[in-house]
C-alpha cells in the first residue's frame, strides 16, 4: 500500500454495490481537496452534425454538478488555454501548425495533408477546433500543476481524456493528447506516474508515448478483438526497452458486467499500485465502458464505472481524474457528476435535481438509470480468471522493480527537451529506429539496479 496517502477516503456505497476501504494510510481528520477545472465555453464545440462526438456533454455534466450543489466542495477554476509552445511538448511542429491554421473555410487548401495527418469523418475539420484542443489540455495542464504546487489533492478535468490523440497524427475524435501533456508536468516532480484507462477504447496514444519508459506504467482496461477501435490492447502489448512490463492491457469481451468489472479492476490495480508504488495518477473515466453507450458494448452501471473512481481515490495518492469517450450524452453527465461526487464525498439523491436540461433524462430522471442487460455477457469466469492469471505474471516482474526513492526529486521538463534533441541525432545516426512516437525520458538519474531485464528474468509471455 502505498505510503504517500495524503487525504481521507471516507467511501459512501451507492446502493447495490459494495464499496471497499481497502486499508490506505490516510488522515481521516483532513478533508479532500479538489480542483475543478471547467471552461464554460468548451460545451459550445460541434465535430458535426452525426459526428458522435458531442461536446455539449460537458454543459450537461456542469450543469448537473452545479445543480446537485457539489460546487460548495469544490475549487472551481476556469483554466486558460494551452500555449502552442505547451502543445509542442509533446505534439510535432508541422502537425500543430497544421491545427492551428486549417479552418472550414480554407480547408480545401490543406486537403493534400489530410491523410498525413489523419483527417477525416472521425477526426473532421470543425469551427473552433484548435480553439477546443487548447481549452480541453489548458485544463489538464493545469489541472496537473495544481497537484504539483500542492493546491489540491485530486483535480478533475471532465474535457480531457483524449486518450487516442498521437504525436503526429488525430485519432479517435482525438487532436491532441492532454493525458500525455499533463502527464509530463507530472513527471517533473514525481518519480513514477501511473496512467489508468476505463474508456471501453483502449488507450493507445497515452501507452504508444511512454511505451520505453519506467516512469510511467500505462494500465488500460478495453474491449479488443483485434479489430474494434483503435485495433492495439492485445495482452502481450507490455512495452519495451526500459519501458518493459510497464505497460499493461486488460482486453475484455463484450457485456461484461458491473461484478465481472469491478472485480478484475480492483484485484489488477491494487496489484500494480502496490507493486510500481506511484506518486501520482492519471485516470481516465471514458464514460463509453457504460451499458447502453451509442458506440460502445459493455454492461456496466453508472454505479459501477463509479467505484473504479472511488477504489483509485481510496490509495490517497494525488490523482488527475479526466473524461474521455462517451456518446449517450445524457449517460456521460450522470456518469461524471456521479464521479464527481465520490471525488467530494457527497451522497447523491437517485432523483435528478431540477435543471436547464432536465428534459433530457427523461423518462426516468435519475442519476442511475437501468444500463445493463443489452448485451449479452461473453466474458466467461473462466475467460477472466486466465486473463487475471495472465496480468499477474506479467506484474510479477514488476515486484521491486522501481529503484528511485521516493524522496528524490527525477528531473525537470528541461530533461525531456533535452532528450528530444539527443533522440534527433540518433536518427540521423540510424534512420530505421522507430522510436519517433515515444516521449524519451531521461532515465540517467536511475541507479542500473532496476533493470528488470539485466536480472535475466525473460518470460515468454
Ligand atoms: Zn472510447
Amino acid at each position: 500500500m502505498s505510503q504517500s496517502s495524503t487525504f481521507s477516503t471516507k467511501t459512501k456505497g451507492y446502493p447495490g454495490l459494495s464499496s471497499t476501504n481497502h486499508g490506505a494510510s490516510v488522515r481521516s481528520h483532513n478533508k479532500v481537496r479538489v480542483a475543478y477545472f471547467h471552461e464554460e465555453e468548451v460545451g459550445n464545440f460541434h465535430y458535426g452534425e452525426h459526428h458522435p462526438m458531442k461536446p455539449h456533454r460537458l454543459t450537461l455534466t456542469n450543469n448537473l454538478v452545479l445543480n446537485y450543489g457539489l460546487h460548495r466542495k469544490l475549487d472551481i477554476y476556469q483554466p486558460r488555454k494551452a500555449t502552442e509552445q505547451e502543445l509542442l511538448d509533446f505534439h510535432s511542429s508541422d502537425y500543430i501548425d497544421f491545427l492551428k491554421r486549417v479552418t472550414p473555410e480554407n480547408v480545401d487548401s490543406f486537403s493534400q495533408c489530410f491523410s498525413r495527418f489523419n483527417i477525416g469523418d472521425d477526426c473532421p475539420i470543425f469551427e473552433g477546433m484548435y480553439d477546443f484542443c487548447q481549452i480541453s489540455s489548458g485544463a489538464s495542464l493545469e489541472a496537473a500543476r495544481k497537484l504539483l504546487s500542492g493546491g489540491c489533492d485530486i483535480a478533475v478535468n471532465w474535457s480531457g481524456g483524449l486518450h487516442h490523440a498521437k504525436k503526429f497524427e488525430a485519432s479517435g475524435f482525438c487532436y491532441v493528447n492532454d493525458i500525455v501533456l499533463a502527464i509530463l508536468q507530472l513527471l517533473r516532480y514525481h518519480p513514477r506516474v501511473l496512467y489508468i484507462d476505463i474508456d471501453i477504447h483502449h488507450g493507445d496514444g497515452v501507452q504508444e508515448a511512454f511505451y520505453t519508459t519506467d516512469r510511467v506504467m500505462t494500465v488500460s482496461f478495453h474491449k479488443y478483438n483485434g479489430d474494434f477501435f483503435p485495433g492495439t490492447g492485445h495482452i502481450d502489448e507490455i512495452g519495451s526497452t526500459l519501458g518493459k512490463y510497464f505497460a499493461l492491457n486488460v482486453p475484455l469481451k463484450d457485456g461484461i458486467d458491473d461484478q465481472s468489472y469491478t472485480w478484475l479492476f480492483k484485484s489488477v490495480m491494487e496489484n500494480v499500485i502496490n507493486s510500481f508504488r506511484p506518486s501520482a495518477i492519471v485516470l481516465q473515466c471514458g464514460a463509453d465502458s457504460l451499458g447502453c453507450d451509442r458506440l460502445g458494448c459493455f454492461n456496466l452501471s453508472i454505479a459501477a464505472h463509479g467505484e473504479c473512481v472511488r477504489f483509485i481515490k481510496g490509495f490517497g495518492i494525488p490523482t488527475l481524474v479526466v473524461g474521455g469517450g462517451g456518446y449517450t450524452v445524457r449517460n456521460v453527465a450522470r456518469c461524471w457528476t456521479y464521479e464527481t461526487s465520490i471525488i467530494v464525498d457527497t451522497e447523491l439523491s437517485n432523483d435528478l435535481p431540477s435543471n436547464t436540461y432536465y428534459d433530457f433524462f427523461a423518462p426516468d430522471y435519475k442519476l442511475h438509470p437501468k444500463l445493463s442487460g443489452r448485451v449479452e455477457n461473453l466474458n466467461t469466469r473462466s475467460y477472466l480468471e486466465q486473463l487475471r492469471t495472465r496480468v499477474f505474471e506479467h506484474l510479477r516482474y514488476l515486484n521491486g522493480a522501481p529503484s528511485v526513492q521516493m524522496q528524490e526529486i527525477p528531473p525537470d521538463i528541461q530533461g525531456f527537451l533535452d532528450d528530444d534533441g539527443r533522440q534527433d541525432e540518433d536518427e540521423d545516426r540510424n534512420p530505421d529506429r522507430r522510436h519517433d512516437s515515444y516521449v524519451e525520458v531521461d532515465n540517467d538519474f536511475y541507479d542500473d539496479d532496476r533493470d528488470i531485464d539485466q536480472d535475466g528474468m525473460e518470460i515468454e509471455v
